[in-house]
């Protein structure tokens, strides 16, 4: 592919950093002492970047930028993937908190698109567009993760209403959402990728139990939600009853596909951080910022590949992979060196360390994106049978009930 901006990209950009920077402060990447992590420790931090996150997100609605990918009678842009990545891209140079509600925008909102009813669009999507309702995502659980279709959480169907029991875990931001999109066992008696189904589910519903799992770093950012015999009315039911994997490959071919499109720091912060440490001349320091710098060229170059593959309608594959798999080295390679330019300042805390922690809290976020969206080596695998053509996974289960399937 041409690497390169096209006319219509240049012209993209352009009118992107007009809007942002009528509506947005550009942030100094030289500026470290007021440089934000957006991580919260409280429930009042929380409330107040959810508050701040939700009036961008309506000033980006008001222009159509809240979802540029969507159709433009649905409030977005009807740009391609490649395009809409120039917004995201742009926007994650200035002090927006502009990434918060993506698995609405980005996820639940193409599935709704993709597999809803009408009446589901109709409510949901500009709901969502303004981020009236917050959504999670309710997908993983303590036995089902990497291998998701062994979920075990069921829904009973009982009149008009499912009644759905279960564990979730790890679901980012089911603190402050009002609705996840959940994946339950409708039929045990079939192979376990055939008999899931994706509810739409009240995250204050009778039932519901939401628990904030705190952190190495004091942060909360993902939860344990607890469900017990939970009411939810069939016609939330997304796509039809026994079709939750397809609608979840959907979801999940979208998640990667926004995954790189900000990045947490850039490689000019770490440069600056050398240099008010006193680190810049060191050749070792030097060598380990030049790789970032080169990681950090290799990742934007991966990025339009996946965006190439998603507006081509592509299902997710090894452009995917090997993009996530360089996010995660990114952040584990950023992570040691920024600490490591702090010197013994590093294994301070809070506070006590330079820049009230903020490189620590960097530090501590690398494990997030090396397991998030799938492991490292789960990514391995992909690109093992896949690109390299090794011999598959060696998979017993793929014919038989879930009913039948040995579980812990
Ligand atoms: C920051 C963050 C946010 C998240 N947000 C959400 C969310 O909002 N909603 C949601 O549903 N989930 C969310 N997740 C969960 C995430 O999708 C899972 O953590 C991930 O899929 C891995 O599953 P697991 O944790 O159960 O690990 P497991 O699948 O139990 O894996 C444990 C270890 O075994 C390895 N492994 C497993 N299978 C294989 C295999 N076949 N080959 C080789 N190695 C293997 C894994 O790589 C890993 O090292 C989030 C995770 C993180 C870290």
């Amino acid at each position: 592919m041409d690497f390169d901006d096209s006319p219509e990209e240049i012209a993209l950009r352009a009118e992107v950093r007009a809007w942002l920077d009528e509506h947005a402060v550009r942030r100094d990447p030289e500026a470290l002492a007021g440089m934000r992590t957006y991580r919260t420790r409280t429930e009042a931090e929380d409330e107040a970047l959810v508050a701040e996150a939700r009036a961008w997100q309506r000033t980006k609605a008001d222009s159509g930028w809240a979802a540029p990918s969507w159709p433009a009678e649905l409030g977005g842009r009807d740009l391609s993937p490649l395009l809409a990545g120039v917004f995201a891209a742009e926007e994650a140079h200035y002090d927006v908190v502009g990434r918060m509600f993506t698995v609405g925008t980005d996820m639940v909102g193409p599935t709704l698109i993709e597999w809803g009813t009408d009446e589901q669009r109709r409510h949901h999507l500009p709901r969502i567009l303004r981020a009236d309702d917050i959504w999670c995502q309710l997908f993983s659980e303590p036995g089902a993760g990497s291998d998701l279709a062994g979920l075990s959480t069921r829904a009973l169907r009982d009149g008009d209403e499912w009644v759905v029991t279960g564990q979730k875990v790890w679901t980012t931001g089911a603190h402050y959402s009002d609705l996840g999109i959940l994946l339950a066992r409708t039929d045990p008696d079939v192979p376990k990728h055939r008999g899931i189904t994706a509810i739409a589910v009240d995250m204050r519903a009778p039932g519901v139990d939401v628990r904030p799992l705190r952190q190495i770093d004091g942060t909360i950012h993902f939860n344990e939600v607890f469900l017990d015999e939970v009411r939810v009315p069939v016609a939330d039911t997304i796509g039809p009853v026994g079709s939750g994997w397809g609608v979840a490959l959907t979801m999940l071919t979208n998640e990667r596909a926004s995954i790189g499109g900000g990045s947490m720091y850039g490689v000019d912060q770490l440069v600056q951080l050398a240099r008010e440490s006193g680190r810049l001349g060191d050749p070792l320091i030097r060598q380990r910022l030049a790789d970032m710098y080169i990681r950090d060229e290799i990742l934007r170059f991966l990025g339009y590949r996946v965006r190439t593959a998603a507006a081509s309608g592509r299902p997710p594959g090894p452009e995917s992979s090997v993009m996530k798999l360089a996010v995660s080295a990114r952040y584990e390679v950023g992570g040691d060196l920024m600490l490591d330019i702090e010197g013994a300042a590093g294994a301070l805390m809070g506070d006590d360390a330079p820049y009230g922690g903020r490189f620590q809290d960097l530090f501590m976020g690398q494990w997030a994106p090396r397991i998030g969206g799938g492991t490292d080596q789960v990514q391995r695998n992909i690109i093992g049978e896949r690109v390299l053509g090794l011999p598959g996974d060696i998979r017993v289960d793929k014919d038989v009930a879930f009913r039948d399937l040995p579980r812990a």
